[in-house]
Formats: C-alpha cells, structure tokens, sequence
C-alpha cells in the first residue's frame, strides 16, 4: 500500500529504473503518495526484533525508458547491527489509529534517483459505488430534516393544545418522537460507518476525525431513549393508536409526494 494506492495496486507511483551500464536498480519514490504506507515494522526506533531489516518492494520497473509494469524487489532497509536505515532510506510511524495501536504500521520512501513518473487518474468519487455509499446519506438527511420540521410543528401544536387540557394527541407525538430518534440516530451510525469505509485506510485512522465522530454518534443509538425501547414504546402506541395509524399514515405518506416528489429529489441531489 502506498499513501495514494491500496487497491489500485497498478496505479502504485514508487520505480524500479533499471542501468544497463551499471547493472543496478535504482528505486525511488516520486511523490509524496508514492511513499510505502502502512506495512509493519517500519519504526526505526522499535525493540529490535520489531524492526523490519528487509522487505519486499512493490515497483514500477523502468528498462530503457519503458515501463514492464509492477515487479517485487527484496531490497535491505536497515543495518542489521544498528538497525538505523541506510542513505536514501526514509521510514517512520504513521501515527495513531482507530485500533490496534500495538502494530507500529509505518511509511517507507526511496531517495535514490530523479526519475519523476506522473499518470492521469479518475478521482475516488467518479465511482458510481463510492456515489451510491455518499449520496443516500445526503438524501436521507434531506428527509429527516423534513420530518424533524414537521414533528417540531406538531409538538408545538400538541404542547397548545396540552395547556388548554386537551390530552388527545399525546400518544401519538411520543410514539412519532421515539419513531424518529430510533430511526435517525441508528441511520447516522451506520452513515458514518459508511464513509469511514469510502475512505478505506485513511478512515481507520483517527486523523480522519470518522472514528471519533463514530463514538459521538453512536452513543446517540443509546442515551435520550434506548433505541430498542424507542421503537418499542412506538409499537405499543401504535395499538393504542390503531383506528389513527390509517390517517396518520395517510398524513405522513402524503409527505413523500408534495413539496417535491421523493424520487425527483434524490434525483436531483444525485446530479
Ligand atoms: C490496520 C491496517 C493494517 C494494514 N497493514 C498493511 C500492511 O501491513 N501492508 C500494506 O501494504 N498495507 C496495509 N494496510 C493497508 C490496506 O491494505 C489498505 O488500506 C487497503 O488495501 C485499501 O487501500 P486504501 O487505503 O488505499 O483505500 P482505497 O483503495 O483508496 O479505497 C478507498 C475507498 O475507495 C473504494 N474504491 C477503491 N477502488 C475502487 C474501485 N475500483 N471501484 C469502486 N470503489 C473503489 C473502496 O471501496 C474504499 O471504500 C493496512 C490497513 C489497515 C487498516
């Protein structure tokens, strides 16, 4: 894995430039994304028989000017007495992650020659796959602002009416309240799972700020209202209510139609 490349292992930017007149391989990383990020055992400050002396480089191998494609070189990274890496070796920690912190996961860049290799690439987000995980998100926040407004407007209403002694609708404001916490609260959690998986590696790390949001959001799942309990008190009520779940249902639905047809707005935020 390279900072820039994981899975698209033949767009990985570190060369292997063979000289004829030397009989060497010279490897070098271009760019910074060209760097070796993640393998294990890279620190050169870890208990020694942690540290990695040598490793298997993935490379783009140059002959004569033309590119053969991606080769593996065994290539020696460090003394073996000092375990320092030797010139033109740079290796270090990549810094704190989601978990797993016991692995010293690492970078590794090459510094021996000038050879600079650049090629046009799609951006991540041109997948439709990767638009499919970000944009149903967006749409659903979308909905879920529609309906936290038109709840808000209810409770409003329902709180007028409670101070006039009319207890009527009561029932129906909990069981919607509790319906819309469970449902926001665990589709948010899995949200941020979702991006933290579109970011691949980077994701993982706590750099990403995903990790961190994910703990945030999924003690949501849990406090203000149990979501199970959530849902629960919403189904009991939902007996109690059974003669105006058609209307209310009728009232809700209704919602997915006006103000912008819901596939038309999905649509539109998709382009
Ligand atoms: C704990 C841990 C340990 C690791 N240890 C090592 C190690 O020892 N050595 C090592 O070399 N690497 C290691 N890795 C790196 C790991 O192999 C890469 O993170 C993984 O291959 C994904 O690559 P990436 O991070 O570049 O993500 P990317 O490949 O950039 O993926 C990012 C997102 O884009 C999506 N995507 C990518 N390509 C496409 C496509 N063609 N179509 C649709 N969607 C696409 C993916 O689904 C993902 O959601 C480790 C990672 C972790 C988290």
């Amino acid at each position: 894995t390279e900072l820039g490349h994981g899975t698209f292992v033949r767009g990985l930017e570190t060369t292997a430039t063979y000289d004829p007149k030397t009989k060497e391989f010279v490897l070098h990383s271009p760019t910074l994304t060209a760097y070796k990020w993640w393998p294990g055992g890279r620190k050169y400050y870890s208990v020694r028989f942690c540290a990695t002396n040598y490793c298997i480089v993935m490379a783009q191998l140059y002959t004569s000017g033309k590119c053969h494609g991606i080769h593996s070189f065994i290539v020696q990274l460090r003394d073996e007495d000092t375990h320092m890496p030797l010139k033109g070796i740079k290796v270090g920690e990549i810094g704190a992650k989601l978990g797993m912190n016991g692995t010293n996961n690492g970078f590794l860049g090459f510094d021996h020659c000038n050879l600079i290799r650049s090629e046009p690439e799609p951006q991540i987000l041109d997948y439709v796959t990767q638009q499919h995980k970000l944009f149903i998100g967006i749409a659903t926040v979308h909905a879920f602002k529609l309906s936290a407004d038109w709840l808000w407007n209810m409770y409003n209403n329902v709180t007028a009416e409670l101070e006039a002694g009319d207890l009527d609708r009561l029932p129906e404001l909990h069981a919607l309240s509790c319906c819309l916490k469970a449902v926001t609260t665990s589709d948010a959690a899995e949200c941020v799972e979702r991006c933290r998986l579109a970011c691949g590696g980077h994701g993982y790390m706590l750099a990403s700020n995903l990790p961190l949001t994910y703990g945030l959001v999924t003690a949501a799942c849990t406090y203000e209202g149990e979501n199970t309990e959530c849902v629960e008190r919403c189904r009991l009520h939902g007996y109690m209510l059974a003669s105006n779940l058609p209307l209310t249902y009728g009232l809700v639905t209704a919602a997915c139609t006006y103000e912008g047809e819901n596939t038309v707005l999905l649509l539109q935020t998709a382009r």
